[in-house]
């Protein structure tokens, strides 16, 4: 039956092809969609090209297609976007809410990364400058299905925030509260490493009067030197030939325990056992967890 009432997504950085925590992840949103009948989304996040991977979107598709991930609709790019969050800036900046910086990467690192509002109120022109969003001294806070409470003071833990580079590139924190919204997303599944991102874009969403979408983050898998999983190297591709033993990985990773008879059947067996026995309440409540002690 389908459920009109939840709405999914995975959204992919095109920064290198999809490696194990990126199955994980995009596992974990899949199957919270299809257990409920909900439907789940596709976007690809390219709003830095100079960091993306020349044939990392097509190798992306291609990856989830083999590992028998169908998504609804047709996937959306963030590159396609740059009207609809230059309309916001341009409000935040009117309203006197987002202003120009100018202080160079040195004067950043004198405060350890929580800018201390220097450029508020200097009135900069835009050309060449960051565009920064005030914040509010409040402490925002949310539910999280899977970690818990989760609190975070704006103005003590984050200070005002970039939402479009000096580059002139959209930030992630603006173009994601943005998409989730025009495309509907009513819950969020993804990795640990963006709890601490949740707090801002729970901020930008009262700012613009948009939806608060649930969040279920899932522990965030580290290599052995502590690294976050394909962040510290250019990982290579998912194994095409081993789509149904990784995926049964990743629903162990998640808790879920996948027999190990799956390993041969075909990744959408494997797909319809992790939607008919998904139960995210087994999911790990860490925000991390070492590769090394997955089976
Ligand atoms: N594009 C982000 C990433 O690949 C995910 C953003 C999100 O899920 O909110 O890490
Ligand atoms: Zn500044």
């Amino acid at each position: 039956m389908p459920n009109p009432t939840y709405v999914g997504r995975f959204a992919p950085t095109p920064s290198g092809f999809l490696h194990f925590g990126s199955l994980v992840a995009a596992l974990a949103s899949y199957l919270d969609a299809r257990a409920c009948g909900g439907r789940w989304l596709l976007r690809m996040e390219d709003l830095d090209p100079p960091r993306e991977m020349p044939g990392a979107q097509d190798a992306i598709l291609r990856t989830l297609e083999r590992y028998g991930f169908e998504w609804d609709g047709t996937m959306v790019r963030q590159s396609d976007r740059h009207a609809a969050y230059q309309a916001v800036i341009d409000h935040l900046l009117q309203q006197g809410l987002a202003y120009a910086c100018t202080c160079s990467r040195k004067q950043l690192e004198a405060h350890g990364g929580i800018y201390p509002g220097t450029c508020r109120n200097a009135a900069h022109p835009m050309t060449g400058a960051a565009i920064r969003l005030r914040v509010p001294e409040l402490e925002y806070r949310f539910l999280d299905r899977v970690q818990g409470e989760f609190r975070q003071h704006l103005g003590r833990e984050v200070g005002d925030f970039v939402i479009r580079r000096r580059d002139g590139l959209y930030a992630y924190q603006l173009a994601v509260v943005l998409d989730d919204a025009w495309q509907g997303v009513t819950d969020i599944v993804r990795g640990a490493d963006l709890l601490d991102s949740t707090p801002r874009q729970l901020y930008l969403q009262e700012l613009l009067g948009l939806p608060q979408p649930r969040y279920l983050h899932i522990p965030l898998l580290i290599q052995p030197d502590g690294h976050k999983l394909g962040k510290s190297y250019r990982s290579p591709p998912l194994p095409a030939d081993r789509a149904a033993p990784l995926l049964g990985r990743a629903l162990r990773a998640l808790g879920q325990p996948a027999p190990a008879e799956l390993d041969a059947a075909s990744p959408r067996q494997v797909l319809a056992w992790g939607i008919a026995h998904w139960d995210p309440t087994r999911i790990p409540a860490c925000r991390t967890l070492p590769e090394e002690q997955l089976r």
